[in-house]
């Protein structure tokens, strides 16, 4: 681990002069990934920027449906009772993360930005296009148990670790983004990229800017939820597979669906096309089966990860089954 500066920080405007002043700084949140990662020398920060004091640890109800402050922990928010009854999915998924005690640490923010769980990106001894660009990627021809299906490049096949993400872009979540000069709100589904030609970037974060807020808009799926998670060990294990699905129904009729992936892609993977097969449709297993068909268009397998072609698409299945409460 190298040395480097340590700066608390205030308020929100003095971060954002702070990010703006040390292009290579990096907030601390939590701390549960970056800490990891700066022991491993996985990433080595010269200066961090401790947010911990601001103000954005709130979860409140706004016009538009709940706002999530980026330093509101993931425990915090998966007991609430706002989120617990009319925002089940993303209760679900964050409780189906981590450890009691890490999701006490963990923030919103946080758990946005953390990094890909690649093996080889952890290893500083092998060849990571993401950890040092133009290396080359360990992962095409090594073990890639744990690596994508979808939208995969040939530089990077790493998936988007988080449990959190995956509910947040099905829930059509918009984060607000600031920086010194200007604050942008941009949708959930366009924070996180695809590794293409530039692994090394997860998102479209600037390094100037900080997420602020979380906002999901007001929905109908509470009682038809369900976030499925398909894992080695049933807690504290990182999906192979998740998905995340939520139902707004007229008895039996799919009025609106959402579903989305995790485990996958290198971001949080919305599954459109299967949701505009399922909408007005009846819920059953044969429309399920279809949709779940239909979402796995275009996946493409690696070797060691083979098996996900058939997990995913009996995943979702079976997330959908649940949240219609058919099974
Ligand atoms: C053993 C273990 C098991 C885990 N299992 C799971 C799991 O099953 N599922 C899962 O989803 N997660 C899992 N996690 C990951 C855990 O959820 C993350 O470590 C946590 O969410 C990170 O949040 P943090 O606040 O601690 O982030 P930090 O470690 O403080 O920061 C992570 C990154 O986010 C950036 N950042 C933080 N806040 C902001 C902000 N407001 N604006 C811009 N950038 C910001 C930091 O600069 C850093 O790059 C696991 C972690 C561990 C250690
Ligand atoms: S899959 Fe991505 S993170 Fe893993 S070794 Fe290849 S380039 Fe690195």
């Amino acid at each position: 681990m190298i040395n480097f500066d340590y700066i608390r920080m205030g308020s929100i405007s003095s971060a954002v002069k702070a990010l703006d002043k040390f292009p290579d700084a990096k907030i601390i949140a939590g701390g549960s990934n970056l800490i990891d990662l700066m022991k491993r020398n996985v990433m080595a920060p010269t200066k961090l920027i401790d947010i911990n004091p601001l103000p954005l640890k709130y979860i409140h109800t706004t016009k538009q449906g709940v706002q999530i402050g980026a330093l509101a922990l993931n425990s915090q928010a998966a007991d609430h009772e706002l989120i617990k009854t009319k925002y089940p999915l993303l209760s679900m998924a964050i409780n189906a993360g981590a450890s009691a005690q890490l999701r006490n640490m963990a923030t919103f923010g946080g758990n946005m930005m953390q990094r890909t769980r690649c093996s080889y990106f952890y290893d500083t001894t092998m060849p990571c296009n993401k950890r040092e660009p133009n290396s080359g990627c360990s992962a095409l021809t090594g073990i890639n148990r744990m690596h994508g299906i979808f939208g995969t490049s040939d530089v990077c096949i790493a998936v988007n670790p988080s449990d959190m993400n995956v509910a947040l872009v099905a829930l059509d979540a918009k984060v607000i983004l600031k920086s010194a000069k200007k604050e942008r709100t941009i949708a959930f589904a366009d924070f996180h990229k695809l590794a293409g030609d530039s692994p090394q970037l997860d998102n479209h974060l600037q390094k100037n800017e900080m997420i602020t807020d979380i906002i999901i808009p007001e929905n109908q799926f509470y009682n038809n939820s369900y976030y499925l998670k398909v894992r080695d060990r049933h807690s504290y294990a990182f999906a192979l597979i998740s998905v995340a699905a939520g139902l707004e129904m007229d008895g039996q009729n799919i009025k609106k669906v959402r579903l989305a992936m995790g485990g996958v892609a290198h971001k949080p993977w919305r599954l459109y096309d299967a949701e505009n097969f399922l909408q007005g449709k009846t819920a059953s297993l044969q429309n399920f089966e279809e949709a779940a068909k239909i979402a796995m268009k275009g996946a493409k397998s690696y070797g060691h990860n083979d098996f996900k072609l058939a997990l995913a698409p009996s995943s979702i299945v079976e997330a959908l089954l649940k949240a219609s409460h058919l099974s």
